[in-house]
């Protein structure tokens, strides 16, 4: 594996590595904030199936991050990741500066469109996060210049609202969403995982278990008083907070009122497991034309 650290080694070796293929080789790209875990490499290892190069950036972008001091409590494991990385054959590992990604520094002029979708759920309770996830995805793609972009399902709100962005902004990647991956008991790996008690972590399986429960009450039992029950559900659980259990359109990511006038129905949540945030999601209801998602 190649590591790279600022722009110019980047391309320097992207087009060793195209040269040594001897051929014209498709990037694959996945954007991490490192910390990295077995749904990080599902991405990679999805995007090494598609691609010839495959690169993976570790960057912890302060400009998403709402609160301080979760940006000063994000982890940092950049030995093990590359380590692991280098595990599973990954081809680049870019590992920029944050002078590097912003040299002009941070433009708080320039807003990122994301037609409405950046509202709601998350983006009611963490404001500016998502002005900061569009600055530093544009801002890599523009770096990387991949063919394809992979983003996990387990950020429901930020892959809509990228593929927003690139369709509004015409560029010219195609972005495919794997799966959430998720540990024996059915948590949903993160990063921030590592944060959490061994009592909390026990604990945390009823998040995805609630959200999939909800799939057999669809017919029987009103949206409201689903998100509700799930809502009375986490609060019960000692040291547990939820912010929001959200049932919203696939699309628009607007609450809905009911199941039958949508075809695409998602259910979101956000919990505090103590001072852990953690969110998750369930698609309730699928098109058949999701082809946004790369099957497992
Ligand atoms: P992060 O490092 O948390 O910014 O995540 C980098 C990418 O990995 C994002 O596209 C996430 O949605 C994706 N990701 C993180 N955790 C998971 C998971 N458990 N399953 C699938 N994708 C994930």
């Amino acid at each position: 594996m190649q590591i790279a650290n600022t722009v110019e080694e980047l391309h320097r070796v992207i087009l060793e590595t195209s040269k040594r293929d001897k051929k014209v080789s498709s990037i694959g790209f996945i954007p991490t904030m490192g910390a990295l875990h077995h749904g990080h490499l599902q991405l990679i290892k999805k995007a090494q199936k598609e691609n010839e190069i495959t690169i993976c950036s570790i960057f912890v972008n302060p400009t998403q991050f709402n609160d301080e001091s979760d940006l000063i409590k994000y982890p940092r494991t950049e030995k093990e990741d590359a380590l692991l990385l280098e595990s599973i054959n990954t081809d680049i590992l870019f590992l920029p500066t944050v002078v590097e990604v912003y040299p002009n520094g941070i433009n708080e002029e320039i807003k990122f469109e994301f037609g409405g979708l950046e509202n709601e759920m998350e983006g009611a309770f963490r404001p500016g996060h998502f002005q900061g996830v569009g600055q530093v995805v544009n801002r890599l793609l523009e770096i990387v210049q991949p063919d394809t972009l992979y983003m996990g399902q387990k950020d429901f709100q930020q892959f809509s609202l990228i593929n927003y962005m690139i369709k509004d902004r015409k560029i010219p990647v195609r972005l495919r969403v794997v799966p959430i991956v998720r540990d024996e008991n059915g948590l949903a790996l993160s990063s921030r995982n590592v944060r959490l008690t061994p009592d909390n972590k026990g604990k945390a399986h009823i998040i995805y278990s609630t959200l999939k429960e909800m799939e057999q009450f669809m017919e029987s039992i009103s949206v409201h008083e689903l998100q509700n029950m799930a809502m009375a559900k986490f609060s019960a659980i000692d040291d547990f907070k939820p912010e929001y259990v959200t049932i919203a359109d696939g699309y628009s990511l607007k609450p809905i009122e009911n199941f039958q006038d949508h075809y695409y129905v998602v259910v979101c949540t956000a919990v505090w497991a103590g001072d852990v945030r953690l969110i998750d999601n369930h698609i309730l209801k699928a098109p058949s034309d999701l082809d946004l998602f790369v099957k497992n």
